[in-house]
């Protein structure tokens, strides 16, 4: 290996910070080699923080409609060619309580921007679920609503909440989403989230239309300044109704070499390893996991409609009861030397 992309791999793995053209050349300098040393450096630090454990989350995709028209998502505003659905009340508990049964001790509530969900409707739904399952965690995955409702939400009893920010470049944002949202709102929703007590996950898709390694090494400095409690990072895979659909898909070993650098960067970081990335390689979470990943959000949602929440094509276990996914993880986890736990599984540290 040359000796500067070993220096500065030493560097990141004892100081955890690099500048961004540090960031720059490590992200260029990949290959086997590098691939394998940082995912080895990763797992170390991985396993002397979270042991072999892994951590799952049930998702509970609440509804696909919304009110955005983000230029890379299959259920934007404007596409009129999906099926949109969304889960009442009762359905959401019964996932959760399908789920709870499975060994699921965290619930993600995710969905896009969807006015039907008030703060009212939502902050009852997260009651009931604390109420009944006091040993649960709760994370809400619902875009940016402001910071009214993410107080709200949080005094309901909500304790982590999912926002990718993207991508950490002001420009590259702008190609990516329609004038009406933007970047700095985007951020301040992340600072909002923060100041409110939640923990909090940040994130951006790998080989997004424009990227190029200087967006992805701005990503990564804004992950670095930021500490998010958590991280959500997957290729991007193109949707057949959205501009984007004849963009190449992200990589796969990039993605799991950026989840190495990201753990070295923060050793206690929550990491999963998603369902966009077990879509763009068959076993993505294996190699996921074996990158410095910990955490695994297999679907709960109801199987009917599965199908319509497809934020890109092709998205793998749309098909199976959620009994049969958790055996399939398992069975998958074992395969590298790792196990799924039944806790909540926070941040080390954070509570
Ligand atoms: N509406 C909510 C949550 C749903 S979208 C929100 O805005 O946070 C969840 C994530 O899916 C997005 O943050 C995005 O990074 C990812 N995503 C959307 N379209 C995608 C695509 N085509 N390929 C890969 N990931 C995608």
């Amino acid at each position: 290996m040359d000796l500067q992309i070993y220096e500065l791999i030493e560097k990141l793995h004892t100081t955890h910070s690099l500048e961004k053209n540090e960031y720059l050349a490590l992200i260029e300098a990949i290959n086997d080699e590098t691939v394998e040393e940082l995912a080895r450096l990763a797992t170390e630090v991985r396993e002397k923080i979270y042991g072999r454990d892994v951590f799952v989350r049930g998702l509970v995709e609440i509804s696909n409609r919304c009110k955005n028209n983000c230029l890379y998502c299959g259920i934007r505003r404007d596409n009129n060619n999906i099926h949109r659905y969304f889960l009442t009340p009762e359905q959401i508990l019964s996932c959760v309580q399908q789920g709870y049964s499975l060994g699921f001790r965290t619930f993600v509530l995710q969905g896009g921007e969807d006015r039907y969900y008030t703060d009212e409707l939502l902050s009852s739904l997260i009651d009931i679920i604390k109420k009944k399952h006091p040993d649960c965690a709760v994370t809400l995955s619902l875009g940016e609503r402001g910071y009214e409702s993410f107080k709200n939400l949080k005094e309901a009893g909500a304790d982590r909440y999912l926002l990718r920010h993207e991508t950490a470049d002001p420009v590259h944002y702008s190609k990516l989403h329609p004038k009406e949202m933007s970047y700095e709102s985007r951020m301040s929703s992340l600072y909002e989230l923060r100041a409110l007590g939640y923990q909090v996950g940040c994130g951006f898709m790998v080989g997004s239309p424009y990227q190029t390694p200087s967006e992805l090494a701005a990503d990564l400095k804004f992950i670095e300044k930021f500490k998010p409690d958590m991280c959500g990072i997957g290729p991007f895979i193109p949707h057949k109704d959205t501009e984007f659909r004849d963009r190449p898909a992200g990589d796969a070993v990039l993605t799991c070499y950026l989840l190495s650098i990201i753990r070295l960067m923060i050793p206690d970081i929550l990491l999963p390893a998603t369902t966009a990335l077990a879509t763009a390689d068959r076993k993505g979470r294996e190699r996921g996991l074996l990158s410095g990943a910990n955490v695994l959000m297999p679907n709960l949602s109801p199987v009917a409609v599965r199908k319509d929440y497809a934020l890109y094509d092709d998205k793998v276990c749309t098909g199976d009861e959620s009994a049969a996914c958790v055996e399939c993880l398992k069975t998958r986890v074992a395969s590298v030397g790792y196990k799924i736990v039944t806790e909540r599984g926070d941040r080390k540290g954070f509570l």
